[in-house]
């Protein structure tokens, strides 16, 4: 992963072979970056997406092996039990055109992968919401 930082944006390509949210998550922590919006592009393979369902309050996870663009990588970061944890979500592009997308939950950096982290003045954490059984982002008013 190589990354460098324009006032208070950081550019970040992760390379081959790396696995996408534990080395960002990495990133995070070294940064110490507790609030972030995230914006990529690049190609990927060997991603879990995941389908969150109310009704059950569980996740669902899907694996996808085939070599897919990235075209639509967004998120943020918040602070989730006092750790830095990226929110992505991503759209993924097939050698037909089609495409497929979720919760980003694991992806292998096949080509590159170029992200954006727009760093935010300050901290926002996540705590659980019993309604959903999601950890939200704790905001007020
Ligand atoms: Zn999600």
């Amino acid at each position: 992963m190589k990354s460098a930082q324009l006032k208070d944006r950081f550019v970040v390509r992760l390379e081959r072979g790396e696995e996408v949210m534990e080395t960002l998550t990495a990133f995070l922590k070294e940064k110490n970056i507790t609030a972030a919006s995230v914006s990529g592009i690049g190609a990927v393979t060997d991603v879990t997406l995941m389908y969150y369902r109310l009704e059950t309050k569980t996740y669902e996870e899907e694996q996808f092996t085939g070599e897919y663009e990235v075209l639509s990588l967004l998120g943020n970061v918040a602070l989730k039990d006092g750790n830095p944890f990226a929110h992505l979500h991503i759209t993924l592009g097939r050698d037909d055109y089609s495409t497929v997308g979720g919760h980003l939950a694991k992806a292998t950096v096949s080509v590159t992968l170029e992200l954006v982290l727009d760093v935010l003045d300050g901290t926002v954490a996540r705590t659980p919401d019993e309604e959903t059984g999601l950890a939200l982002l704790d905001l007020h008013s």
